[in-house]
């Protein structure tokens, strides 16, 4: 009798606070947004990353190791814009009944429609219902203005705060704090961009991944394959491209911790052109790389361009 009242006491002791701290679990699709989501999230969320770091998301193929942390989550959040095709697949084989939030709600997407022949790749597939096209010719890159950023956090911290209302002030709080250290960053990249001399700012990677930073902060991009890894560039536009490079005297290429360094390789080997060392643009790197956050990939990238770029 005493022990029984005992246990029901301990039980009761211990299973009251337990609800109350249990954190939020939330899945972030890739590793630059998971970043941002728990600079949101803090220590109220339990946080898992789908496409960890250096992973390529356009190609990613999910593990049932994935379907089980999103069929496990309160929460599922991605960048949107076309760059998860495999996420409603993956949301549906889990079981998963929860919302999806869309980070990218609200802004501007940058339109490809009709600049390149990958547009014509593009309507090919989609004759074949090809599902991992819907999207057109959207590019899904905005991560990579920071200004958009800002506006993610906002869109998270909503989600957050309405998936668990009684942590609304700290989610509130972090996102605030987290907001001032982007807007601070904004501004450096806005000077160090347009310190450099305006005839070099023209720089090559091999997936578009920067058209938001080239219209953000004042730069020119060309890039031989599209806005997603998932199609290889042609023998033709790469010719085109090389040609390009030598008329407008280009003065970088840049290669990137998500793609085969080979073609940025043979472009600067053919052009003259130096390798301006790696861009992050899909993926950070590991805690231990130079990119192991969002802020700290943007001023990796900012540090590589300033010393290729510089007079
Ligand atoms: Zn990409």
């Amino acid at each position: 009798m005493k022990l029984s009242h005992a246990l029901i006491a301990l039980g009761l002791l211990t299973a009251t606070p337990a609800l109350g701290d249990q954190p939020l679990k939330v899945v972030a699709s890739f590793s630059i947004l998971g970043d941002i989501v728990a600079n949101v999230g803090g220590d109220r969320i339990a946080l898992t990353t789908l496409v960890g770091p250096d992973g390529d998301a356009h190609v990613f193929q999910p593990s049932p190791a994935d379907a089980k942390a999103v069929a496990g989550a309160d929460l599922v959040i991605v960048n949107g814009l076309g760059f998860e095709g495999w996420i409603e697949r993956l949301t549906e084989a889990s079981g998963y009944k929860g919302p999806v939030v869309v980070a990218s709600k609200g802004i501007t997407p940058r339109e490809m429609a009709g600049e390149d022949e990958g547009h014509e790749e593009h309507a090919g597939h989609d004759d074949h219902g090809d599902h991992d096209h819907d999207h057109g010719n959207v590019d899904p890159h905005a991560w990579q203005d920071i200004g958009n950023v800002l506006a993610y956090v906002d869109t998270i911290a909503a989600a957050l705060e309405a998936a668990d209302p009684a942590d609304r002030d700290a989610y509130a709080a972090n996102a605030a704090a987290y907001k001032a250290k982007l807007a601070a960053l904004d501004a450096r990249v806005k000077a160090a961009i347009g310190a450099l001399p305006a005839e070099r700012r023209k720089i090559i990677t091999s997936h578009d991944a920067f058209g938001y930073f080239a219209a953000a902060y004042g730069l020119t991009v060309l890039a031989p394959q599209g806005v997603s890894t998932e199609s290889e560039a042609s023998a033709k536009g790469v010719a085109q491209l090389i040609r390009q490079i030598k008329q407008e005297k280009a003065p970088a290429v840049f290669l990137e911790n998500i793609t085969d360094p080979r073609l940025i390789e043979q472009i600067a080997k053919e052009t003259g052109a130096r390798i301006g060392g790696t861009l992050y643009s899909d993926a950070l790197s590991g805690a231990t790389g130079p990119a192991s956050t969002y802020i700290a990939m943007f001023e990796h990238n900012l540090a590589a361009l300033a010393e290729a770029l510089g007079a």
